[in-house]
């Protein structure tokens, strides 16, 4: 972070990717470029980087060194998508530096929002299945992803296990709890429920006792613990029950799809990675190979990452006006929709990438600056 005369500046490491990803995430910067000058007082220093699958073909490796160097200095990153179907290294396994980046910068929680956006695709014919909004938590460094890459190949059989340590699960849950806080404090239910599989396996007892361990620290939070299987069913039974949900890296990258689902659709579904200091906003969507180059995406996804990235500048940096302008972002991408007019081509519709990214921009040049 960087003030200039009363202008707070900020860097931000820019990594389109692959297939839809500079697609979506170009016009999401003149987006929030937009939103921020409106709110004025803070503005963002792009710096493109490549990383990714065509990258790899170019030059051989995913992401440099001198790419993750950069990426780390930022204030943040924003990311579209990288990996493509056919890009595999050696053992098979595709190309994806998102993974490398949050092993890398020990983004520990994946937060991934499920918010009914007014006027959307909802997949759910109950009315209440249009009105959800929760919290999905996902480890992002530890469980079974620990083994990616590191499998055990033999003849007959193979390994890849699970691993969970004290100190990640304590600064997970630390997390979600806060979270559960902040959310109640502005009117949300405060339940907060660790999702596991405790019965069946050590790892999820351990996971499970470590959860209550920290939550009695949080007498506000109503804290409960959920069977995952059981969580997937409520998931579309009855989805809004829930506030914030935590839960182990494998889980969470199912449960999280699943949550993409219930706000319609992959293109509607934001995401981050958060640690300790660094932050990846990126959309929970891959890099559609299918309908790459087309302008079909959806950008929603990647909008509302990109609010969520000024969401989360404000809240660490101190920042107000970053805050405002990324309310202002999320309430944009709310009008746009609630007209009705708007129907992604991911829905079925004819509304491709520039349609969308238009009438968000209308809504950010005309509504109020505060709700
Ligand atoms: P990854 O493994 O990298 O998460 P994936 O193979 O699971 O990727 P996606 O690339 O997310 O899959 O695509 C899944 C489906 O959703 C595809 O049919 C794709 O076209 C569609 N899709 C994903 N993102 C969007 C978007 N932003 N707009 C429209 N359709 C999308």
């Amino acid at each position: 972070m960087q003030s200039k005369a009363d202008e707070i500046r900020f860097s931000i490491a820019l990594m389109p990717g692959d297939g839809i990803g500079p697609e979506v995430i170009h016009p999401t910067r003149k987006l929030i470029d937009q939103a921020l000058a409106r709110v004025g007082g803070v503005a963002l220093d792009y710096q493109e980087l490549d990383a990714g699958a065509e990258c790899y073909k170019r030059t051989g490796v995913a992401m440099s060194e001198e790419v993750f160097q950069a990426a780390a200095a930022a204030d943040a990153i924003l990311f579209g998508a990288a990996g493509l179907p056919d890009v595999r290294t050696p053992d098979g396994i595709e190309i994806a530096p998102q993974v490398d980046l949050r092993f890398r910068l020990e983004l520990f929680a994946g937060v991934r929002p499920v918010r009914s956006i007014p006027g959307a695709s909802a997949p759910l014919a109950d009315p209440r299945g249009s009105q959800l909004d929760f919290v999905l938590i996902r480890e992002s460094t530890e469980g079974l992803f620990v083994s990616r890459g590191k499998g055990e190949v033999g003849e007959d059989y193979v390994r890849e296990t699970w691993e969970i340590t004290r100190a990640g699960s304590e600064r997970l849950f630390d997390f979600a709890l806060k979270l559960g806080r902040r959310r109640k404090q502005k009117g949300s239910p405060g339940i907060v429920a660790c999702v596991d599989k405790s019965g069946v396996f050590r790892a999820f007892a351990f996971f499970r006792k470590i959860f209550f361990e920290r939550a009695a620290a949080f007498p506000e939070i109503d804290a409960r613990a959920f069977n995952v299987d059981a969580t997937a069913l409520d998931m579309i039974r009855q989805p809004w029950t829930f506030d914030v949900l935590v839960t182990e890296n494998q889980f969470g990258d199912i449960l999280s799809d699943a949550g993409a689902a219930l706000m319609g659709g992959m293109g509607m579904a934001p995401s981050a990675d958060i640690g300790l200091k660094h932050g990846v906003f990126q959309p929970c969507h891959g890099t559609a190979p299918d309908i790459a180059g087309m302008g079909k995406a959806n950008p929603t996804a990647m909008i509302l990452s990109g609010a969520m990235m000024l969401d989360w500048l404000g809240e660490t940096r101190d920042v107000a006006a970053c805050g405002v302008a990324a309310d202002l972002l999320e309430r944009a991408v709310d009008a746009a929709f609630a007209t009705g007019e708007l129907k992604p081509v991911e829905f079925g519709g004819a509304s491709g990438t520039d349609e969308i990214v238009r009438r968000v921009a209308e809504k950010i040049a005309s509504l109020p600056l505060s709700a």
